[in-house]
């Protein structure tokens, strides 16, 4: 099925994700920062379950299907926390930006960003997630059988394969190294990342741990060559974005541990540009279960598709001491 499948500006009663569009005139953003603004202490959830564990799509059988004997008449999706966070998250960062939509479009294409923003805004969360499993992910990164009258698509596993890694060319990175020995059988090299993989400095005594593991990412360096037989030295360039700062960067923090985490930068230096802390993603090991946390106009809300009430306002900033990701802005003033 192709992604214009679903995009129909109407009631979509058959999903069980129905609110017509003239019931609303507010975008799902702007009801979340409503409902922020007019929060009491008694109550800090957001009135209505935003993008819930799993899904369920029911196919609108038209006459052509009926005279044949459809194999599934459902989708069912099954442990899509490692995508919900990212696509709040990734929400959340349209909403709030004015130009980003429009710059992310250079990235995952037009037509993606607008039917993933109408759709959020609609409320079409089950509609939302096969958007991005059919766009964007590769058909290796989940399973699917048919169960009953259900195709079942389970995406178990791990949120930095189901979605940073599917952000196209948006955090591509290149350092060219050479080596200073002529007959270096190898003497130019690119090394080329999607997603940036940070890992703890090993001087712990270092003030921003993470900042100077940003640096190392991105910094020139200079390192014995490693190709076999050779004596060389390899300079390495500084690492530079393939396709300029993007609107925003994902630090995949999976190799880091808790207790290098006590202090989180709201303010990074990723490659000489200026970014702001918007939002992590977080990981229960035990319950193998990602949530995530953001921020709008300032408020830290956390989010998790499994509990009933799965936005939720916090007193005060969540302490990430179970990160699997931190997500940073580019900051407008530079
Ligand atoms: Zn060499």
């Amino acid at each position: 099925m192709d992604a214009s499948c679903f995009d129909q500006p109407s009631c979509d009663a058959h999903s069980g994700e129905g609110f017509c569009q003239s019931e609303r005139t507010k975008t799902l953003f702007e009801e979340i920062r409503a409902s922020v603004k007019n929060n009491s202490d008694e109550d800090r959830s957001f009135w209505r379950p935003v993008l819930p564990w799993g899904g369920v799509y029911t196919i609108k059988a038209g006459r052509k299907a009926m005279a044949c004997n459809p194999l599934y008449v459902r989708i069912s999706l099954k442990n899509t926390c490692t995508i919900d966070g990212f696509l709040m998250l990734l929400y959340v960062i349209l909403s709030e930006n004015e130009y980003f939509p429009r710059e992310l479009s250079n990235y995952l294409g037009k037509e993606f960003v607008e039917r993933f923003l109408y759709l959020m805004d609609s409320y079409k969360f089950t509609t939302v997630k096969l958007l991005w499993i059919w766009d964007k992910m590769e058909k290796r990164q989940y399973k699917t059988k048919v169960h009953k009258a259900s195709l079942e698509i389970d995406l178990f596993g791990n949120e930095h394969e189901n979605f940073t890694k599917n952000l196209e060319s948006l955090m591509s990175t290149i350092q060219e190294s050479f080596c200073t020995n002529w007959r270096c059988r190898i003497r130019i090299q690119e090394d080329q990342h999607k997603t940036i993989i940070i890992n703890c400095p090993q001087d712990p005594l270092l003030d921003d741990l993470i900042q100077a593991a940003v640096d190392e990412f991105f910094c020139s360096k200079i390192e014995l060559c490693e190709e076999f037989g050779c004596v060389g030295q390899r300079e390495f360039t500084q690492r530079i974005f393939c396709h300029g700062a993007p609107p925003f960067v994902i630090l995949n923090m999976q190799q880091w541990k808790s207790e290098d985490l006590a202090y989180i930068p709201y303010y990074l230096a990723v490659a000489q540009q200026r970014y702001l802390l918007e939002g992590a993603t977080l990981f229960n090991k035990e319950e193998h279960h990602y949530s995530a946390a953001f921020k709008i106009d300032g408020n830290w809300m956390h989010y998790d598709g499994l509990r009933t009430e799965n936005l939720v306002l916090l007193n005060k900033p969540p302490e990430l001491l179970l990160l699997s990701s931190l997500v940073y802005i580019r900051d407008i003033e530079k």
